[in-house]
């Protein structure tokens, strides 16, 4: 009886050691910081990242200790040994309870800690076991993150909309609208319905870049932008309204990632540009223009002629140079109030006299410079040139006796030359001819290209 006795203490004290020997080897290495105290509040045990955390070397440094001996900050102590007299006389564990602490270098870190009473046999409270790991990533993402989605709520007077997608899993997740978007925005429930929206909603036919966003749309495609390394995409377009009317818009697109699942997700917002877009446009339309005449200006004009000789290589243009003649004294005996009539009617008389796209533009003073694009035939040109003395003569019989008229120096590409400098100088010297030759007439620049 007496050897089972023996026998059986051994039993229990080998099962001690090695629960005992267990939890010291997981002490030792586990990543979490690991305390154990008494009912007196002396800790008893401690795991190598508690120890570095509260600045010591081993766990021998903590063993026997109480937290006023172990923390330099008096108050931190207070607080921790405040918590743990809370905790026991309210007899409850506390779960997973982030708190705010801060690393070596005074950087904001978060841990969630558990805190658990432990108990004898009798069920008594004996101490306390707590276990506390750093959850700072994870805690400053989940914080963006809600940051984030609190947008979708609060959308600023000049969003109509957002949306919330799982990029992973292809779906929406919500969508929101503001008040003033309730009547421009339909609500789609999948991101087929969503695209095919857009893509009915896109105004100009010719906006090939939002048109291919769109028509390219998929999981695959915005995974490639966002493994790129792109947060944001803006795609600014003209939007046919319910109600017929075009507006600027622009859509913003925000890629973010899921917290809780890893997803990959995306906010969505539909932005009213309409107003900073017009003005921009306009601003630019003036930068372009002759402001007399409202003609586009020589360095516009210029650069207008020179993309459709670099676009359109192969066919052939015409480019008129046309100077009024004895201008001067139309200045000179009506004053130059009136010769800045008569050049913006002569301005929208020539306008008139050429398709829509060819390039009209003032040179400056009393000269103008027109690319006829795409001719089919020199005598189209010549025609074109005779139509032109005809209908400034109109104009210019409004001074019967100051022997207005105009001429004009024609050069072709790629026939005269097949640089915008070549065909200039050629026409320059055509006009000087015409105007040699008793002016009020067009001449044809005779020198070929090299
Ligand atoms: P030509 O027949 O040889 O072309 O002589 P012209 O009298 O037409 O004079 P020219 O083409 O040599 O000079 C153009 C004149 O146009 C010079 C200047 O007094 C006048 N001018 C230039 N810019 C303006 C302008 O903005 N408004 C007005 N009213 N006159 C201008
Ligand atoms: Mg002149």
């Amino acid at each position: 009886m007496e050897n089972i006795i023996t026998s059986m203490q051994q039993d229990l004290t080998d099962s001690i050691d090695i629960i005992h020997a267990a939890f010291h080897t997981y002490l030792n290495n586990s990543s979490d910081m690991i305390f154990i105290k008494d009912i007196n509040l002396t800790y008893v045990a401690a795991s190598m990242p508690f120890v570095r955390m509260v600045d010591k070397r081993s766990e021998q440094d903590i063993i026997g200790h109480t937290d006023f001996e172990i923390f330099e900050d008096s108050e931190l102590a207070k607080r921790y040994t405040d918590d743990d007299r809370k905790l026991l006389s309210a007899d409850t564990d506390l779960i997973h309870y982030i708190e705010p602490l801060t690393d070596d270098h005074g950087h904001p870190r978060y841990s969630s800690t558990s805190k658990y009473i432990l108990r004898n046999a009798a069920g008594k409270a004996i101490g306390i076991l707590g276990i506390s790991h750093d959850v700072t990533r994870e805690y400053i993402a989940r914080q963006r993150h809600q940051q984030e989605l609190q947008y979708l709520f609060e959308l600023p007077e000049d969003t109509y909309a957002a949306l919330f997608m799982d990029i992973d899993d292809w779906r929406i997740i919500r969508h929101h609208r503001h008040a003033n978007g309730e009547h421009v925005i339909e609500i789609c429930e999948t991101l087929e319905d969503f695209t095919e929206n857009a893509i009915d909603c896109i105004a100009d036919p010719n906006d090939a870049q939002t048109i291919r966003f769109y028509r390219t749309l998929s999981k695959e495609m915005l995974l490639k932008i966002c493994n790129s390394g792109t947060r944001n995409i803006s795609l600014e377009y003209l939007r046919r309204m319910p109600n017929g009317q075009n507006i600027w818009v622009r859509t913003d697109i925000h890629f973010m990632v899921d917290p809780e699942n890893s997803h990959l997700c995306a906010i969505w917002t539909l932005r009213d540009i309409n107003s900073q877009k017009q003005e921009s446009l306009n601003l630019q339309i003036a930068a372009e223009r002759d402001e007399m005449t409202g003609l586009l200006n020589r360095a516009s004009s210029t650069k207008q002629i020179q993309q459709t000789l670099e676009n359109d290589p192969y066919e052939q243009h015409a480019l008129f140079m046309i100077d009024i003649d004895n201008f001067k004294t139309l200045n000179d005996t009506l004053g130059h109030q009136e010769g800045d009539r008569f050049l913006t009617m002569l301005a929208h008389t020539l306008k008139k006299s050429f398709r829509e796209n060819d390039i009209v533009g003032r040179i400056g003073g009393d000269e103008f410079f027109v690319l006829m694009k795409n001719i089919p035939s020199v005598l189209v040109v010549a025609e074109k040139a005779s139509t032109l003395l005809g209908v400034s003569q109109m104009c210019c019989d409004q001074y019967p006796d100051l022997n207005l008229t105009i001429s004009i120096g024609i050069s072709t590409y790629p026939f005269n030359g097949k640089n915008l400098e070549t065909l200039y100088t050629q026409a320059d010297k055509a006009l000087y001819q015409a105007k040699h030759k008793g002016k009020n007439q067009f001449v044809f620049a005779k020198e070929a290209a090299l």
